[in-house]
């Protein structure tokens, strides 16, 4: 056997499974290794029946009388007996209809579940059930696999098991040093364990091996992004106390203390000729415009010119004219300039020119135009709101003729815990923005049942009166965008024709094209909607201060951190605000949403969230690729820290990484997610 020997040729597996197995890309035995479990169910710990104790238990037995009903609540119940030489045990499934007609009388199954003593009778609900025969193949642990219509996981398992012994041609894909420094368990061991493990402890292991050479390849794409950086250098910003003294004399608020340390960090960053790659992390309203604005007058001042990117055409529009205010009284105010695609071609042209003439200084555009659009050799800085990061490769666009790399100055609202951003972005020096500016009305938040939702709307109507406007989020169904794009209409056609039927809604979502999307967004900022039903295509950086209420529909479904970013979109101007959090039908405040109530802290809610649901539930949907790990947990600080560790010593015993094929191509895709999109 080989690894590149396609599946067809499986004891077991014909021309007919094989296709099945195709339809997800598993064609060959590599394919079907790297396919991995979903989960595990456990058979290993057998009991008789007669010794069976509350708790989870598996039993090898017969199933007799096997009986389907309907209770007199239209609830569907199939109740069954278990036999084995020792005693019966009764089992109960509720809306399982089709298991009635599945099982076999006088075959043997494992049957797994959690017994439990509910009143005299002692039942296992909702067990999972598999043939005994199905089993002896690949041990007592079962292997679930993300499973299709066409293909099911016993299908996997079949193919696994007929190809075990290859597992063994399966090549390490880190230097054997490391593998023996850190005590690792071979790779193709873990993998072969992972599929088919024996037992709870040597599966554990098994993914302990794995998710640390995840890690390791995340933290090594860091130290790799880290060292290539520190190879280049970029233009020395001469720091003129002066012009920063004079700048802030004009601003109408005084600098809070964390936009204070932060401004002086960039500056001390920028003073050096080491490329600045920092993150700055600060919460909606955080006022992160003007600590940007200081670190491009500095940049202006030493003859430099600076990009400020936004992810879209309307932020970018909004933050140009934030900036030419914060410039007004400064020689600079006339050289500041918006690129965005709806420029007329002259317009485009004048710009390009002043670009280049070095007449305009500060550009403001989108990510796209900026990177594609401009000539300029003069760049010293560059800004990039609401992005984590920017690659190296994209620097590398802007680098100077004189071969100087512009700073980095990356700016973000997701509140991501210090933990957890120095995982993800170890290259990168972080800046938190943790105190308000004070003197903020806070935005209210409350939690309306689903039973009253109507009257919520009656509400919503009222302040619409007042002249206010309001978005509604609409649920988060799945990662399916076509589900999502639906739910938002079923919501916009229930306000239209029940809720709130006088006014003017707007809808937005992910499916719809740029321009219109813009142009919606153009409207409701512009007061020619009142009302905006949204998914989360809104939740970043969007300013319409007149806004005054946000309902968040479905809202046990969001993250802590995503709720609070969305409810960030209102409360920014002296108008009070609400967030009404609307949970689905049947679903009570939960611990979350009354977290999300109680305070308006979004470094707390992210630390809670990690918490209770892990890195997924910070970045939402929209950055989850930037995760894309497949078993590591970022929550594990000490495997976080040993990861690290030896990537630092990657590093430093100057190894090649061309030497590793496998791991090669794994941190190049992480790195390949650094890049903006
Ligand atoms: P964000 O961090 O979300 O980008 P902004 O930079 O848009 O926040 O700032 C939000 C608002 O707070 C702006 O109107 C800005 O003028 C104001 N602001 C910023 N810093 C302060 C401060 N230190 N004191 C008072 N208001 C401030
Ligand atoms: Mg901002």
């Amino acid at each position: 056997m080989k690894l590149s020997d396609n599946v067809a040729f499986l004891k077991g597996i014909g021309p007919e499974s094989a296709k099945k197995l195709a339809s997800l890309k598993i064609f060959n035995l590599e394919d079907l290794f790297n396919y991995w479990p979903r989960k595990y169910e456990d058979y290993s710990t057998v009991l008789n029946i007669k010794d069976v104790r509350p708790g989870n238990i598996t039993v090898r037995a017969k199933i007799e009388s096997v009986v389907g009903r309907y209770s007199r609540r239209g609830l569907h119940i199939t109740e069954a007996t278990a036999t084995d030489k020792t005693g019966s045990l009764h089992l109960t499934w509720f809306n399982q209809p089709y298991r009635a007609a599945g099982l076999k009388a006088d075959v043997e199954y494992y049957i797994s579940g959690t017994f439990d003593q509910s009143g005299q009778s002692l039942s296992l609900v909702n067990p999972s059930i598999q043939l005994a025969t199905d089993l002896s193949a690949g041990g007592r642990i079962l292997a679930v696999y993300p499973e299709t219509k066409l293909v099911k996981s016993a299908l996997i398992r079949k193919a696994v098991a007929a190809a075990q012994t290859a597992t063994k041609l399966i090549p390490e894909v880190l230097p054997s040093w490391l593998v023996k420094e850190a005590k690792l368990l071979p790779h193709g061991q873990a993998i072969s364990t992972l599929h088919a493990p024996d037992s709870p402890e040597e599966l554990e292991a098994a993914k302990k091996r794995l998710s640390f050479e995840e890690l390791f390849e995340l933290q090594l794409g860091s130290q790799l992004s880290k060292a290539e950086l520190a190879t280049e250098k970029a233009s020395n910003i001469i720091f003129d106390e002066a012009t920063a003294v004079e700048f802030t004399k004009h601003l109408d608020f005084k600098l809070t203390d964390d936009q204070r340390k932060t401004i002086w960090q960039v500056y001390k960053d920028m003073s050096s000729d080491l490329p600045t790659n920092r993150l700055i992390e600060g919460d909606v309203g955080s006022g992160k415009t003007v600590v940007a604005a200081m670190a491009a007058v500095m940049v202006m001042n030493s003859g430099h010119q600076v990009m400020y990117m936004a992810p879209t055409e309307i932020l970018a529009r909004q933050q140009a004219e934030t900036l030419v205010q914060l410039f007004a009284h400064t020689k600079w105010k006339d050289q500041i300039g918006l690129l965005v695609g709806s420029l007329k071609p002259t317009q485009k042209k004048t710009l390009h020119k002043r670009i280049a003439d070095g007449s305009c200084r500060l550009v403001v555009g989108t990510h796209a135009l900026i990177q594609d659009a401009v000539a300029t050799d003069n760049v010293a800085l560059v800004i990039i709101d609401e992005q984590h990061r920017f690659g190296v490769d994209q620097r590398q666009r802007l680098r100077s003729k004189a071969g100087l790399f512009p700073h980095v100055l990356c700016m973000t609202a997701t509140p991501i815990p210090r933990s957890l951003a120095l995982t993800l972005y170890g290259e990168l020096d972080l800046s938190i923005i943790k105190d308000k500016p004070p003197g903020r009305k806070m935005t209210e938040t409350k939690i309306i049942p689903f039973s009253a939702r109507s009257a919520l709307y009656q509400d919503v109507d009222i302040e619409i009166s007042r002249g206010r406007q309001v978005f509604v989020v609409c649920p988060l169904i799945s990662e399916s965008e076509v589900l999502q794009v639906k739910a938002a209409e079923t919501l916009l056609t229930e306000l239209q024709t029940k809720l709130l039927k006088k006014r003017r809604i707007g809808i937005v979502h992910g499916s719809m094209k740029a321009v219109d999307k813009e142009e919606v967004m153009k409207n409701f900022s512009e007061g020619k909607l009142d009302l905006l039903v949204a998914t989360t295509v809104i939740e970043v950086g969007v300013n319409v201060p007149n806004a005054t209420v946000m309902v968040i529909e479905g809202a046990e479904r969001f993250g802590l951190a995503q709720i609070h970013q969305l409810r960030g979109r209102v409360g920014r101007a002296e108008h009070q605000s609400y967030c009404y959090l609307v949970p689905s039908q049947d679903i009570g405040m939960t611990k979350r949403l009354r977290a999300v109530e109680s305070t308006n802290d979004g470094f707390r809610l992210a630390e809670l969230d990690l918490e209770l649901r892990g890195p997924g539930a910070i970045y939402g949907s929209r950055q989850s690729g930037e995760l894309d790990l497949r078993i590591a947990s970022l929550n594990d600080r000490a495997q976080v820290a040993e990861a690290k560790k030896y990537a630092e010593m990657f590093m430093s015993r100057g190894e090649n990484l061309l030497k590793y094929p496998q791991l090669n191509r794994r941190v190049a895709h992480f790195r390949s997610l650094q890049k903006l999109n």
